[in-house]
């Protein structure tokens, strides 16, 4: 997950999560955007605008910026996993080293998080909290 990926996912007033997509065949660039209301994807290209938005379809720039954001949320679900197994860890020793195999990944949902409105941000830093006191329990032990 890029930086630039994070940046253009920030949120903004009308739309949660929006994206510009350069054309592979023309060059022109797009916009595709989640619209807030009712979690519609949006592009602004004359494909989406004419027919895809009748017909309730997504266009390929939509298909190629909801796969992007997929990871992304295959990724958190991921590091909520990692936080979840941290929790049940017995050793500290285990505990330290899955915490660290896996900071700078966990970081980087926090960061994606922070940036955007998700819901899951309140479930992430409770995660947080837990796997760090799991890990400082088990130290002082
Ligand atoms: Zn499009």
């Amino acid at each position: 997950m890029s930086v630039t990926l994070l940046e253009e996912l920030k949120d903004s007033k009308q739309y949660g999560k929006r994206r510009d997509v350069v054309s592979e065949s023309s060059g022109k660039t797009y916009r595709v955007s989640v619209r807030k209301s009712d979690g519609r994807w949006m592009c602004s290209c004359t494909g989406w605008t004419n027919v895809c938005n009748k017909k309730g379809t997504d266009c390929k720039h939509i298909k190629s910026v909801r796969k992007k954001f997929e990871g992304i949320i295959g990724q958190i679900t991921a590091v909520f996993d990692i936080m979840r197994s941290l929790a049940g860890l017995r050793s500290s020793d285990a505990a330290l080293s899955t915490w660290n195999a896996n900071k700078t990944k966990i970081e980087m949902v926090g960061e994606f998080l922070d940036m955007s409105s998700d819901d899951r941000h309140g479930e992430f830093t409770q995660l947080v909290t837990i796997a760090k006191t799991h890990i400082t329990t088990l130290l002082m032990a």
